[in-house]
């Protein structure tokens, strides 16, 4: 507004000074038509005379000061009303300004400023010779001075500085009122979100900040805050429910063989009561060292998922090395590890280690849930219509009744505690399956199969599978 308000001062006084010029450049001009005939003798007393009477006759009805001026910059006549004024304007007139073409200059008299023109009276054949001042050979034997007072632009624009000054000032208050007004009626719904949040603390994460129900900015906010919240009370429950499970797994084992060690050293016993204490804790050390590793590798799973690329695995190979490695345990019970992969195999774009830990845990489970002398095949199929890849670990043990099937991939959950004593189990082999199954984005399914076993079937994504 200011920068406006100074453009708007400085072009008015322009136009204005342009406008006052004008008149006065059309006023001389007229004079020095009227002229003419005194072009050679402006010296002569009855010349003087006739123009004194010319000058009063044109000027007095109007604002200008008029005053002749000869080649000798002598005043040859004055208009009567600058003798009313003052004088001392004449003396004021800059003779620089005295020149061939019309000179316009701004003069200060007794406090009041004017604006003058000197116009020169050239030596023309005759009054009606057009000609350009720009370029002329005339002699010029003297010149109209016409001044006017520009007291009414300074005063112009002195009343327009006040009042813009004053919109300015008014403006500045309306817009910073309106500005205060603005801000906190958009930044409100911030600081109730500040304010909520401020509340929200792990023992208080149910709390949710208010929606307004808008989509804008701020409700968008809303809306992503509030399902972070969502995220991290689940994830809150589960670690509670994590640390339960875990501490009640770890306890067991801990309680047994402080019991043992207990009952050991109540009195002196013979080397065969030791050797089978130790056994039993060494037993119950193995469980805690099974789950412990089991326990990190379920925290370690995500961390893996997020840090590893994704690659393009040939089954044939991972199926393989899992064979390798699980040769041994499945020729204890005399098992066989049957593969029934299709030619050509798709290669699978995945994370290898997380696809290993997963078939491992699958693998080692049919073994560790089959009775000697039974196989556990690997078979691959695609599904005819949806191009769907999936591998199946069949096994042909004992199988899982359809009401455990939900429960078998919780933490901790075996399906007869018995049994999973026997196989030496930690219950969480199966969790740690589908967690990888969530990161990886894969389905998983038990099944039973005829007449006696079960199915574990895991599914790739079609856009993963490429052939
Ligand atoms: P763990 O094997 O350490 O007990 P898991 O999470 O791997 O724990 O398995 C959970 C339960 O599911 C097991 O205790 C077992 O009873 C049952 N289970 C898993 N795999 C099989 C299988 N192939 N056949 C029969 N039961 C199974």
């Amino acid at each position: 507004m200011v920068i406006f308000s100074g453009m708007l001062l400085f072009m008015v006084r322009l136009w204005m000074i342009q406008s006052i010029d004008t008149e006065i450049m059309d006023h001389s001009d007229l004079l020095w038509r009227k002229l003419y005939k005194y072009q050679t003798s402006f010296d002569s007393l009855s010349s003087k005379r006739d123009i004194q009477f010319l000058l009063n006759s044109e000027s007095s009805s109007r604002r200008y000061f008029t005053w002749i001026v000869n080649t000798d910059s002598q005043i040859v006549a004055v208009s009567n009303n600058v003798y009313q004024i003052n004088t001392s304007l004449t003396k004021k007139l800059p003779v620089r300004v005295l020149t061939d073409k019309p000179q316009f200059t701004s003069i200060n008299d007794l406090g009041f400023s004017h604006r003058c023109v000197a116009y020169p009276i050239l030596v023309t054949p005759d009054s009606t010779t057009v000609f350009s001042f720009e370029n002329h050979a005339y002699p010029v034997m003297g010149w109209v001075i016409t001044a006017s007072s520009s007291v009414p632009v300074t005063d112009l624009i002195s009343s327009l500085t006040r009042l813009l000054i004053g919109m300015v000032i008014l403006c500045m208050i309306i817009a910073t009122a309106f500005a205060l007004v603005l801000s906190d009626f958009a930044l409100r719904p911030l600081s109730e979100i500040v304010d909520t949040a401020k509340t929200i603390t792990a023992a208080h994460l149910s709390t949710r900040i208010q929606s307004s129900g808008n989509q804008d900015e701020v409700g968008q906010l809303v809306s992503t805050l509030n399902h972070l919240f969502d995220r991290l009370e689940a994830s809150f429950e589960q670690m509670g429910q994590f640390t339960a499970d875990a501490s009640h797994e770890l306890l067991t084992p801990l309680t047994i063989i402080k019991g043992e060690l207990d009952l050991a050293l109540t009195r002196d016993r013979e080397t065969e009561y030791y050797k089978t204490s130790l056994n039993n804790a060494l037993v119950q050390t193995n469980q805690l060292i099974l789950v412990t590793q089991t326990l990190l590798k379920l925290s370690r799973s995500e961390i893996e998922a997020e840090n590893q690329g994704l690659e393009y695995i040939d089954l044939k190979i991972l199926v393989d090395s899992l064979f390798r490695q699980l040769n041994f345990l499945a020729s204890q019970k005399r098992m066989v590890l049957e593969e029934k992969l299709e030619n050509p195999l798709p290669l699978i774009q995945t994370s290898e280690n997380l696809l290993h830990t997963l078939l491992f845990n699958l693998i080692e489970n049919a073994i560790k849930y089959s009775p000697p002398g039974k196989k556990v095949t690997i078979r691959s199929r695609v599904h005819p219509t949806s191009g769907k890849f999936t591998l199946d670990v069949v096994d042909y043990g004992l199988g899982i009744a359809d009401e455990e099937k939900k429960n078998i991939f919780r933490r901790f959950y075996r399906v007869e505690k018995s049994r999973a004593k026997i196989t030496g189990g930690s219950g969480l082999g199966l969790s740690l399956v589908s967690k990888i199954c969530e990161l990886l984005n894969l389905e998983i399914e038990v099944t039973n199969n005829n007449p006696m076993g079960s199915v574990f079937s895991v599914s790739f994504p079609a856009d993963s599978v490429f052939y």
